[in-house]
């Protein structure tokens, strides 16, 4: 039996509310109002029972009774005595009204009015206490003043019962007020609940995603963070209380600094990527944050919500990428793109700038020979050698196969002094796997001239280049216009002196003689002998058609060597006639080691020969472009006994004080000096200037490309000791020069001006 009440008393508390469920705030709100309502309530009391004859009895002992509740309801500590207090307070309040009103029944309806505004609290104690208190006084003050209690017989004769009857009453009103509480309650569990589920998954969601996250508070506090982002940083599970953003391992390392204080000024979200280094391994990573502001509804910036992507391998990769463009896989230095973009910037700048295009000479022989992985050690040899003698500043790259290009800005001759430091780097051989391997470079030079296009330039060192190769390789070339000539003329020109020098020499390249006239006799003293192509056809053509692709090729070695031997020849068979033959010697040829012994050895095969009779004419760029020591060769040549003519003068660089470090015997103004002289004041003072030197010198002056009679007779005038021109004869075939010498006079027509 006691057991069935006991389950239906326990079923019964189940279902009433719990009460005292409210928040703080709210509850300190609701007993603020029902405190102030409280001390209402006391002055309306007072009020009223001060208008009330003989009642100053029961207004002090109510006044006495209810202030002291206000006064606990304001200053005890805890929810639940304040609110008893405030509760025993309405009690006395409604008891006091009751009696001022001598038991009226519709003052009993405070009671009713009271325990409605109690319900407030939504807690059993106050309510309680004025249940109790309520009943209590209804019985205790029945049975002491009925007549100030209740104002009808039944009541008054059986004070305790209507105690009861009022009790119940009261509790009934205060039932809607706690079904009122169950629903409240419920409706709040279900929302907490539902907040409590809602939660839940964003804790999973945060907790459990991969993504490092941690959320701040605005002066940097960590508030929060997930596995992730303690396992990326390797920081233990749990943090310290003030572990804040100046405590998570990382340092930015440019210069812009923590993000943070960006993210916590920013009021919008934000991303930033940002390179830092670990605190604990030194470890640069590169990280993209994106923070988010959470602001409450009065505006104020309460969290930082930071997700940290790590995008280091992103980054590296992105940067590999970049640098692989940018550079040659095999050697690490530019590639063929990134020169041309560099070479663009460098081209629209101030400083002049010069382009050296390098090719490995006979690599096909290294790359066929010893394989390809050994070519490859080759070209990364080649490339950190070009490294070091590089200067600072200029682009290095390679273009492809064994070609390599450098850029360098300077004052014009930068190029060609880098060139030369190239070519002279290159005498020591590569160490390839540990072998010494000596190999050359054929390279070209090129200045950009106000080029407009990165092509042009690297397209002329490109071509300077190919005359070097086509020169035999190892030497520098420095970029002229008429490099250009085109490559299918260049091939066939090539393919016709290979021809002619397989051929019977003589006939297939012929020494044309043009005569060298004194001034003074009006004689024959030398010839020029000047080489002639005869094609297949018996067409006769001029230097100008083969000298080039001779020296290019490196076939002008065995055309110089025919011609010497020729000249040499004739020289003999003319003897008693021709006091000498001078022969054009290019530049190429007096680099050639070999020419100075070849020379020497046909002196040699004709001992009768005196070796004066014979000049060799060399060019004033032949002196200057050279790479080898030409003064040395031409100290050599003269130690021979062989005489030097300086060929061409004045159309170089010339000037007359550097005439004197030069060891000729003879000196020939060119044909531009010497065309319209009669009529030009400037002309005749430059040559007379050079004449004069010239004799200063110990050297002998032929004018050259006479074609006028008053030419002749300006520089007769002018004591040139010698002319040569057509106005005495064009170059002839031997036969007929040979004529010449033996009438000793020229047969051209104006000859009989002479
Ligand atoms: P160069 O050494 O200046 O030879 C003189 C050139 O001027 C010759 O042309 C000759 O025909 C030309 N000439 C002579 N007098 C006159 C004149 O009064 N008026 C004009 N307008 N021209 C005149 P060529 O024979 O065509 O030779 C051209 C160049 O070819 C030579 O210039 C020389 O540099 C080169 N050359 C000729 N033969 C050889 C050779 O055997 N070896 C080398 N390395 N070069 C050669
Ligand atoms: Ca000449
Ligand atoms: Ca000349």
């Amino acid at each position: 039996m006691n057991g069935t009440v006991g389950t239906w008393l326990m079923r019964l508390r189940d279902r009433l509310p719990s009460g005292g469920g409210l928040r703080d705030e709210d509850w300190a709100t609701r007993h603020r109002l029902l405190t102030v309502l409280l001390g209402v309530v006391v002055l309306v009391v007072t009020v009223f029972g001060a208008l009330r004859p003989d009642q100053g009895a029961t207004l002090l002992w109510t006044d006495l009774l209810v202030l002291p509740c206000v006064v606990a309801g304001t200053l005890l500590r805890g929810r639940r005595l304040r609110s008893v207090a405030v509760a025993i307070g309405f009690t006395v309040a409604c008891a006091g009204f009751v009696s001022l009103s001598n038991g009226l029944t519709e003052a009993h309806f405070s009671f009713f009015v009271a325990v409605a505004a109690l319900a407030l609290y939504r807690d059993w104690a106050p309510f309680g206490a004025f249940l109790v208190a309520t009943t209590l006084h209804h019985g205790l003050f029945g049975v002491i003043t009925g007549t100030h209690t209740y104002d009808h017989h039944s009541a008054q004769a059986h004070p305790l019962l209507w105690a009861g009857l009022h009790g119940f009453a009261v509790l009934l009103a205060a039932g809607f007020q706690v079904v009122q509480w169950g629903l409240t309650e419920a409706e709040e569990r279900r929302a907490a609940d539902n907040l409590e589920e809602s939660q839940a998954q964003l804790s999973v969601a945060f907790d459990e995603t991969p993504v490092p996250m941690a959320m701040f508070a605005p002066d940097g506090l960590v508030l929060r963070t997930n596995a992730a982002y303690r396992h990326w940083l390797r920081l233990p599970d749990e943090l310290p209380a003030d572990f804040s953003v100046r405590d998570v391992p990382l340092v930015a390392v440019a210069e812009e600094g923590s993000a943070f204080p960006r993210m916590s000024a920013s009021p919008h979200p934000l991303t930033l990527t940002r390179q830092y280094r670990r605190t604990d391994d030194g470890e640069l990573i590169w990280v993209e944050l994106h923070s988010t502001p959470l602001y409450d509804k009065q505006g104020t910036l309460r969290f930082i919500f930071v997700h940290c992507l790590d995008v280091t391998s992103v980054r590296n990769h992105e940067e590999e990428l970049r640098r692989q463009v940018r550079h040659d896989s095999l050697t690490g230095l530019l590639s063929r793109k990134a020169f041309e973009n560099d070479l663009a910037v460098l081209l629209a700048g101030r400083n002049p700038v010069s382009v050296i295009y390098m090719d490995v000479d006979r690599f096909k022989s290294v790359n066929d020979g010893s394989g390809h992985a050994a070519g490859d050690d080759v070209l990364r040899a080649l490339s950190a050698r070009l490294s070091r003698v590089v200067p600072p500043g200029a682009l290095l790259a390679r273009l492809g196969g064994d070609e390599f290009v450098v850029a360098v800005t300077g004052p014009p001759g930068t190029g060609l002094r880098v060139g030369q430091e190239i070519l002279a780097s290159l005498g020591e051989p590569l160490d390839v796997a540990g072998n010494p391997l000596p190999i050359s470079v054929s390279v070209g030079v090129a200045s950009d001239h106000g080029a407009e296009h990165s092509d042009d330039v690297v397209l002329a060192a490109d071509t300077a280049m190919y005359a070097a190769k086509r020169a035999g390789g190892n030497r520098l070339e420095v970029f002229a216009e008429d490099m250009r000539v085109s490559v299918h003329e260049r091939l066939a020109a090539e393919a016709r002196l290979r021809q002619a020098l397989a051929g019977h020499l003589p006939w297939t390249l012929p020494l044309w003689f043009q005569p060298v006239v004194s001034t003074i006799t009006g004689q024959i003293v030398g010839a020029e002998a000047l080489c002639r192509m005869r094609t297949p056809d018996g067409r006769i053509l001029s230097p100008f058609h083969f000298i080039g692709a001779a020296e290019e090729t490196g076939m002008i070695v065995p055309l110089g060597e025919h011609v010497l031997r020729s000249a040499i020849e004739h020289l003999i068979y003319w003897s008693g006639h021709l006091g000498y033959v001078s022969v054009n010697v290019s530049p190429r040829q007096l680099a050639e080691p070999d020419f100075v012994p070849m020379l020497a050895d046909l002196l040699a095969a004709h001992p009768g020969l005196d070796p004066s009779r014979l000049v060799l004419e060399i060019t004033e760029t032949a002196l200057l472009s050279s790479t080898v020591d030409v003064s040395e060769r031409l100290a050599t040549i003269k130690r021979l006994g062989v005489r030097i003519a300086l060929d061409d003068f004045g159309t170089g660089y010339s000037s007359l004080t550097w005439l004197k470090s030069v060891p000729a015997d003879i000196v020939k103004l060119d044909r531009s000096f010497v065309a319209g002289l009669a009529e030009d004041q400037r002309k005749s003072s430059i040559i007379q200037a050079v004449l004069w030197l010239a004799q200063s010198l110990g050297m002998s002056t032929i004018a050259e490309g006479v074609e006028e009679m008053a030419d002749w007779e300006a520089l007769k005038a002018a004591g040139c000791p010698a002319v040569q021109g057509y106005f005495f004869s064009e170059p002839r075939a031997p036969e007929e020069f040979q004529q010449m010498l033996i009438n000793r006079k020229c047969v051209t027509p104006m000859a009989q001006f002479t």
